[in-house]
């Protein structure tokens, strides 16, 4: 018999943001279905009411979408991005736990939040390593368990975890893993509301939906003994376990907030790209076994496979996120990068004005090398958009000197005779001045520099100069003739 195709899924719960660890999970699944010619599933894990946000249900969907990840299944099929609802589904975990219930695997109890708090407390006086239900309910009569529901006596259904067994799996990145049923607690099934918890409506739909493999985060590896003993006890196959080394920052703490940002929203919001975000993310964890690290989707899919993800925590380093940007940028057609300086300047200082595509596309062209950031055509050369204001003080101690404007005014006056100059026929002018001043072309760079740009970095001056135009030019000189000289 063929292997069934793999089928994976997404299972986020909407609390507020899609994680950099959540973009990871959803990544090495994308990766591994589209390599293994698998499916993928966008589930929301919807039922923990007490932690659903307004809103982060879109804002996952949105934040997905434009991270490029895609799906395959969802409820409403056509649109990629339909997710399963676990809140549109309750009456299936309600039947589910009734199975259990009927076999003895799970139980009703109907035990106040003040009892549970004071057995809590009584366990933790006899420093217990965890505080556990103790089964008290299990042992309810059928008449009083039925006067109880028929009173109107609030309940829950708690899985009946045996004591003294052995629970294991083999975890693909983990390899064996087995816990004590003695350290397992009696899981909460369905609460209350009758809303089903995490653990149950997790493992009914991973086995209704034909899940094949569980790629996960390693904060969930503690779950899953309890998720075992789910699938043990509605008789289901296991599905094969992947779970995800955790994240950590330079300094070995828990990828956290305080020390930066974990929301791939505000990534997206300070100018990452996509394929640097995820190309970057991709490496937390996973490398082909060689040094590459640079990487495009297509090339990921090919290499990607579960068994090349290491256990080993996963360091966050921003620096290689930013090189990654860079290169990523770099790498782009001049023509998607002038789309994106266009959405740039509609939301900077020069929304106003009307740059042409051929002079937006030479300041690509000369800036590309220099910028990690789309934002960076404008913020590290602003010059090619306005006549710099002010002059970079460290730079003009060094370049600007006594004759500088004098030098500037003759070689402005050559400038002035060109016609149509080119590049070149700038570096031409420049050259014969100098030799007319029998002095070294440096005299007149810098300080055309200075006019030009207002700072002493950027592409060359005669660049700069080309693009912004002879008349730009000879205006910038003159205004930096008028600020500078004495
Ligand atoms: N809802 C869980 C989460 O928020 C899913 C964990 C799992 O994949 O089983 O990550």
């Amino acid at each position: 018999m063929n292997k069934p195709l793999p089928r994976v899924r997404f299972a986020p719960s909407p609390t507020g943001f899609l994680h950099i660890g959540g973009l990871r999970t959803a990544l090495y699944n994308f990766l591994f279905a589209k390599n293994q010619n698998g499916k993928i599933i966008l589930r929301i894990e919807d039922t923990d009411r007490k932690r659903f946000v307004d809103g982060a249900v879109e804002n996952l969907i949105d934040t997905l979408t434009w991270s490029g990840i895609t799906f395959d299944e969802g409820p409403n099929v056509g649109g990629n991005f339909a997710p399963y609802l676990q809140s549109e589904r309750l009456s299936i975990y309600q039947e589910f736990t009734q199975k259990l219930v009927s076999e003895n695997k799970a139980y009703y109890c109907f035990c106040t939040p003040e009892r549970l708090e004071n057995l809590r407390e009584e366990q933790q006086k006899l420093k217990l390593p965890q505080a556990k239900y103790d089964k008290l309910c299990l042992y309810l009569s059928k008449k009083e368990i039925e006067e109880k529901i028929n009173s109107g006596t609030t309940y829950v259904i708690r899985l009946n975890v045996l004591p003294d067994q052995k629970v294991f799996f083999d975890d693909v990145i983990r390899d064996r893993v087995e816990f004590e049923t003695n350290n397992i607690d009696d899981q909460v099934l369905l609460k209350s509301d009758g809303f089903p918890t995490y653990h149950l409506a997790n493992v009914v739909d991973d086995h209704l939906m034909e899940i094949t493999h569980v790629i996960r985060g390693e904060e969930w590896l503690s779950s899953t003994p309890k998720h075992i003993l789910l699938y043990e006890y509605f008789g289901w196959m296991k599905p094969v376990f992947a779970h995800l080394p955790l994240l950590f920052n330079t300094d070995k703490s828990k990828l956290s907030k305080r020390q930066g940002d974990v929301a791939v929203e505000d990534y997206r919001a300070k100018g990452y790209l996509k394929e640097a975000l995820i190309n970057f993310v991709a490496l937390l964890g996973w490398n082909f076994g060689d040094d590459k690290e640079f990487y495009e989707i297509d090339e990921l899919i090919q290499k990607f496979s579960l068994d090349r993800v290491h256990k080993a925590g996963a360091v966050f380093n921003i620096e290689k996120l930013n090189w990654l940007n860079f290169e990523h940028l770099k790498r782009k057609p001049d023509t998607e990068v002038l789309k994106m300086l266009r959405t740039e300047l509609e939301n900077s200082e020069f929304s106003k004005s009307n740059y042409d595509d051929a002079y937006l596309l030479k300041i690509i062209n000369v800036m590309k090398e220099r910028v990690t950031f789309v934002y960076e055509y404008i913020t590290k050369s602003s010059y090619f958009f306005k006549t710099p204001e002010v002059y970079e003080e460290q730079n003009l101690k060094k370049r600007w000197k006594d004759d500088s404007a004098e030098l500037l005014k003759s070689l402005k006056d050559k400038f002035q005779t060109l016609v149509a100059p080119s590049k070149e026929d700038y570096e031409k002018a420049l050259d014969e001045t100098a030799i007319q001043f029998n002095t070294n072309k440096g005299n007149f760079i810098h300080p055309l520099r200075i006019a030009v740009s207002g700072v002493g970095e950027g592409p060359g001056v005669y660049d700069i100069v080309s693009i912004i135009g002879k008349d730009e030019t000879v205006s910038r000189i003159n205004t930096v003739i008028n600020k500078l000289s004495k």
